[in-house]
């Protein structure tokens, strides 16, 4: 077995602001028959947060895991509209998606908040899926790295080395997100090998090696095959493709160790 091999790959969809409780309840349902019994890959669900119980007790007993989109650093108290990582626990999450570049852009989410998060996530048992990428200016202007490297590295002095290889990191290219143009697999690749050393230099490349990567940017049941083929790629971040329940289902399929 490869180092690749030691990895289950992951497909988590991100539904961000849609579906109702009904539409939650029905693409889950339907999702769960198309998914029935395949194993070697991590299907996570991210629903918006007043879709997570009804999803929750939909896919309890099944190989559909919950996550949510955001969470906020602290446990509990006066911290108006915030949602506690403890709640997202209390009701079924395993998975968290942190630093999303929608957060980062509209919301002016800064790596050090997605850090404190991370450290949080880390010690509630959550599974952080850390998001980082560059946007269309900064790929243009050849500091995709520079911007990945800052990403990456406000995270580490909130990683201690006996939590690293349980997180997630997923590497979205801005523009790639929600386009319909993805990046090329070998471009990604390039963008995730990258990532690795920079946790390999940090944490050792046992650790390192125990990190799933995903892409994240367009994925659809065509172009996911491409990216898992890909040697250091374990998996995709999917949004647009992820509410529809076969298209998820498809892509989930691609994913799996055979
Ligand atoms: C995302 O928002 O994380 C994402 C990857 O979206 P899409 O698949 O629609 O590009």
């Amino acid at each position: 077995m490869g180092v690749k091999g030691m990895r289950i790959p992951v497909i988590a969809g991100n539904w961000k602001m849609n579906k109702n409780i009904v539409e939650s309840a029905s693409l889950v349902k339907e999702l769960k028959d198309f998914v029935r019994g395949i194993k070697g890959v991590d299907i996570v669900v991210c629903p918006p947060f007043s879709s997570l119980w009804v999803v929750k007790e939909i896919i309890s007993e099944t190989n559909i895991h919950l996550g949510a989109q955001n969470m906020y650093w602290e446990t509990k108290g006066a911290f108006t509209g915030e949602i506690s990582p403890l709640m997202l626990k209390d009701v079924g999450c395993e998975y968290i998606i942190l630093g999303h570049s929608e957060r980062r852009q509209y919301f002016k989410e800064t790596s050090k908040e997605v850090a404190r998060k991370t450290e949080v996530a880390l010690s509630v048992n959550l599974t952080p899926i850390i998001c980082v990428g560059e946007n269309l200016e900064e790929r243009e202007n050849g500091k995709t790295e520079s911007v990945i490297e800052e990403e990456i590295k406000a995270l580490f002095p909130k990683i201690d080395p006996t939590f690293a290889a349980r997180i997630i990191i997923a590497y979205e290219p801005i523009w790639a997100i929600g386009t319909g143009k993805s990046s090329s697999s070998e471009d990604a690749s390039v963008i995730i090998k990258y990532i690795r050393e920079l946790f390999s230099s940090k944490y050792g490349s046992k650790i390192a090696e125990r990190i799933r990567i995903l892409y994240g940017g367009s994925v659809n049941p065509k172009n996911i095959g491409e990216f898992i083929n890909e040697s250091d790629i374990d998996g995709a971040l999917v949004g647009g493709a992820s509410l529809n329940a076969l298209t998820f289902s498809q892509i989930a399929k691609a994913a799996k160790i055979l």
